[in-house]
């Protein structure tokens, strides 16, 4: 659906839920309090709502204090409609699926590849590097104009997805679209101390942990790492970026505990390996070199599920 389209359909509701997909990163935060300011800037109700609270290191940013959880959400009902951003599938949005009510409308807005348009409207792009580039281009339509805190945002969301400006989806409308945000009041020394340099000391140590837990696989082609039961819930932000960097790799994974014998699954590729489509096989998905899904059994079982299924997609084994 083109920009006016997507538009056309903000304005012709009064009041919004707006949310993201769960474990938000810094893009789905971006575009979550974003969106609340560019549908405040037209005039509309805008209500921010996650299952859980806005992560520590978010908090910096600009209305990240005013987010709802789902049950104090429910009580500023009734909404027209709900904008989800940054979910590549509706189940993405956890238990805000339970606000979202028969005859409300749903605006689905996001770049990733296994988007399948849920929706009344959808506004996908999978050329944009982040969530975040396609609320630029949404304010710079409405000709509303981007705040300096709104900078902020977008440009944390941009800078995040696209792994500090270096995978592949850094097109150089990512640097005029940060230029412009960084001549609107975005820092971007302030921002990336605030999202990579304030490592708390627990989760330095855990790294410690996940690190001497790699295993590999296949000449070296797969790392392999997880976290403990007991370190269920810690930030592992960036860590699977250390078993990635590895020269040999192919494909990086690492497994959180999520409950008992359920992980979560991260996967990073390196060159041609899509793990995207390795994602779904765990009924997951993402984009091509960044994935996630989940995987049930205790570990050696889920390491082997995983593994296995990295080892048939490895270029030298496929087909
Ligand atoms: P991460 O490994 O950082 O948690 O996720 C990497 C990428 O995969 C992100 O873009 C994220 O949105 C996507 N992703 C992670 N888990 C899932 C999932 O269960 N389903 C889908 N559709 N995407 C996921
Ligand atoms: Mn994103």
């Amino acid at each position: 659906m083109p920009i006016p389209e997507v538009l056309k359909e903000l304005r012709e509701s009064e009041s919004f839920l707006v949310t993201v997909h769960i474990n938000p990163d810094g893009d789905a935060i971006g575009a979550l309090l974003g969106m609340v300011r560019l549908l405040e800037a037209m005039g509309k109700r805008a209500v921010p709502v996650l299952p859980k609270p806005v992560p520590e290191r978010y908090h910096f940013m600009s209305g990240s204090d005013k987010v709802s959880l789902v049950e104090q959400a429910g009580k500023l009902g009734p909404f027209d409609g709900i904008v989800i951003l940054d979910a590549g599938d509706y189940d993405r949005i956890g238990e805000v699926q339970s606000l979202v009510k028969d005859g409300m409308r749903i605006v689905n807005i996001d770049h990733h590849l296994s988007n399948d348009s849920y929706g009344n409207a959808a506004y996908i792009d999978t050329g944009a590097s982040a969530t975040c580039e396609m609320l630029v281009d949404l304010f710079r339509t409405a000709k509303i104009a981007i705040e300096p805190d709104v900078a902020e945002l977008l440009y944390t969301g941009i800078m995040t997805d696209t792994g500090r400006f270096r995978f592949s989806n850094t097109t150089p409308k990512v640097f005029a679209t940060c230029a412009n945000l960084v001549s609107r009041g975005a820092d971007p020394d302030r921002i990336s101390k605030e999202i990579y340099f304030r490592t708390k000391y627990e989760t330095t140590v855990l790294m410690g942990h996940v690190l001497t837990r790699l295993l590999m696989f296949a000449d070296g082609q797969i790392a392999f790492s997880h976290l403990d039961p007991s370190e269920e819930g810690m930030d592992t932000e960036g860590f699977i970026d250390h078993l990635v960097a590895i020269t040999t790799v192919e494909v990086a994974v690492l497994l959180r505990p999520i409950g008992p014998d359920e992980w979560k699954i991260s996967f990073r590729a390196t060159g041609d390996v899509n793990v995207s489509d390795l994602a779904q096989l765990f009924g997951g998905g993402g984009h091509a070199k960044a994935a996630g899904g989940i995987v049930k059994g205790p570990i050696d079982e889920a390491r082997k599920l995983v593994v296995d299924a990295c080892i048939k997609a490895l270029p030298s084994t496929a087909g």
